[in-house]
């Protein structure tokens, strides 16, 4: 089922949805046993939000591609590299990727696939790892290169604000092996992979993260990204899209 939070008169909400309409829920759905009130929205009428709760970490895997750390060029991980974005950096879908221009204009998008944390993790074994995900989304780890290269620490780099976009909400049945990933501007391909090509696959990433720190319900963990980064301009429009689970667009200004 696909899950979403989204704005209605100013107000969030979660619903489930439902070909072009949206069913709410009953307050959080993973709190509440997925009742629902029967009351329908179009989606075309609600702002989509980021499909978090909010989320107490946002974890992001670098260079979980290999064709992507090669054309980073400094080395290939020998385990999965955690680093966190701040969840101030979070938009959700048709919100603006905003460029920091007085400060840097090389910013390249990152189209990923991401987990959604379902329940309360701690020393996760892989074999266990699969019951501790709610569901997948889509993000879109927007870097800015050049002080990603000059800082050394990726805080910065990929704090920004608006660097965060996360949608369009969360597929609860998606099988992560064998999807296509692909990361579109302006409709011309920028990235296109499987997620077959993560070196480290889910059940490894959280037994890692777990050995070193609880995640709670609605952490999400970015998985990486395929090679193909390129910088966006304000005016470009970026699409990711993860076969299974649908697009996340956002305008760049
Ligand atoms: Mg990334």
């Amino acid at each position: 089922m696909k899950i979403a939070k989204f704005a209605y008169k100013g107000v969030p909400a979660w619903g489930l949805v439902d070909g072009p309409e949206l069913v709410l829920f009953k307050g959080h759905p993973l709190f509440n046993n997925y009742e629902t009130t029967g009351d329908r929205l179009a989606l075309k009428d609600v702002q989509l939000m980021p499909p978090v709760l909010p989320t107490t970490k946002i974890l992001c895997i670098g260079k979980n591609y290999e064709d992507h750390a090669i054309e980073m060029g400094l080395g290939i991980p020998t385990e999965p590299l955690i680093f966190f974005k701040p969840t101030s950096a979070l938009i959700g879908p048709e919100e603006s990727i905003v460029i920091p221009s007085k400060i840097s204009t090389d910013i390249d998008p990152e189209g990923e696939l991401v987990i959604v944390i379902g329940q309360l993790a701690k020393d996760v074994s892989e074999a266990d790892a699969m019951s501790y995900v709610w569901g997948f989304t889509i993000g879109n780890d927007v870097s800015a290169r050049d002080i990603q290269t000059r800082d050394g620490q990726w805080a910065r780099a990929k704090g920004f604000d608006t660097f965060c976009p996360l949608g369009p909400w969360i597929e609860t049945e998606f099988e992560p092996e064998g999807q296509l990933i692909e990361t579109r501007v302006n409709g011309e391909i920028r990235q296109s992979s499987s997620t077959n090509k993560m070196m480290f696959d889910v059940p490894r990433i959280i037994a890692h993260v777990t050995a070193a720190m609880t995640l709670l319900p609605g952490d999400v963990i970015f998985t990486g990204t395929p090679a193909g980064i390129q910088n966006i301009v304000p005016g470009d429009v970026v699409e990711v899209e993860v076969e299974g689970i649908g697009v996340l667009r956002n305008a760049v200004a």
